[in-house]
């Protein structure tokens, strides 16, 4: 989608901190950190977000989050980390492209806000 802001990160289109890339996922630093480690892993495929996902983006999903738990023992992370998906703009989504939020390197409070 070329109006998709991280479709065009996914296709360097526009520049990124990129950390990690490979077929099927691109993963970048967030231009506005909420934490020491914060890294957003995307599918290059389209998908607007978590509740539009269908049968057929399990194998990417999963490939996503198995990249994100490898991604934060490289970051160091050792074993403290969380992983946040909004869906829905009354989630927090700003951004309809499906990500994971890795973040990392301080501690967190529950339940979030
Ligand atoms: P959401 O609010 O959809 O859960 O998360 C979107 C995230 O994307 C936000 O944390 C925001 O800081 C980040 N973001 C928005 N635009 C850009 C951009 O152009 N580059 C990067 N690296 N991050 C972005
Ligand atoms: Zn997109």
């Amino acid at each position: 989608m070329s109006d998709c802001i991280f479709c065009r990160i996914a296709a360097g289109e526009i520049a990124a901190d990129l950390v990690e890339s490979d077929d099927d996922l691109v993963a970048f630093r967030d231009l506005h950190p909420q934490a020491p480690v914060h890294v957003l892993v995307i599918p290059r495929r389209h998908i607007a977000s978590l509740a539009e996902v269908e049968a057929s983006d399990e194998e990417v999903l999963g490939k996503l989050y198995a990249a994100t738990a490898r991604l934060a023992r490289r970051l160091g992370l050792d074993g403290n980390f969380r992983v946040v998906t909004n869906s829905g703009a009354r989630a927090g989504q700003s951004v309809f492209h499906l990500h994971a939020h890795l973040l990392g390197g301080r501690d967190f409070d529950w339940p979030p806000g």
